[in-house]
């Protein structure tokens, strides 16, 4: 871990941490009054942000890493490279000076991908205020972590994944209504 200064960033990495501010905005945190906003850089530069969602339930609200990360796999592009998180306290007594660390759940996440991309991914963990940024990788994070080459699936997802797409194509063949309706 490296303490960093907004300043000392590349661009691109500013960006990348105004982009996961810029979607704290978007938390719906009416219960912790915490306020979490995040974005993911992927391998072809793609960039996808999430925040906070929170419930009456408690335990089934989201952090806005796996909306981050949801997002880019939705869009197929799930080969994450980078991640920062900005979070803030927005309710009294407010608070935007202390860095957000991702969340063990979260650390796992981020290991997952990261290991299908094989890379050690980057993270900025950051306060509200971006006085305070800390630069860390995942294996730094999350140590001897459990992943998909312990079952031996690192290599064999491209090969699933090409089967997936084969299988939808083959649905679509079949279901000429389907075909029409996403032609709409
Ligand atoms: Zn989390």
């Amino acid at each position: 871990m490296e303490r960093r200064t907004f300043g000392e960033l590349a661009t691109p990495n500013q960006r990348l941490i105004k982009i996961a501010r810029a979607a704290v905005m978007n938390a719906y945190a009416p219960y912790s009054g915490f306020a979490v906003g995040a974005a993911v850089r992927t391998r072809t530069g793609g960039i996808y942000s999430g925040a906070n969602l929170e419930n009456a339930a408690y335990g089934v609200g989201m952090c806005a890493e796996v909306g981050a990360i949801t997002a880019a796999n939705s869009a197929g592009d799930y080969e994450i490279t980078t991640i920062a998180v900005v979070g803030l306290k927005f309710t009294s007594p407010k608070d935007a000076t202390r860095v957000v660390t991702p969340c063990g759940r979260c650390r796992q996440l981020i290991f997952e991908a990261g290991e299908i991309t094989r890379a050690d991914v980057t993270i900025f963990s950051c306060s509200g205020d971006l006085a305070e940024i800390r630069q860390s990788t995942i294996s730094e994070m999350l140590p001897e972590a459990f992943g998909p080459a312990n079952l031996g699936l690192r290599e064999i997802w491209p090969t699933l994944r090409a089967e997936l797409a084969r299988s939808v194509q083959d649905l679509e063949a079949v279901d000429a209504d389907v075909s029409i309706a996403l032609e709409r």
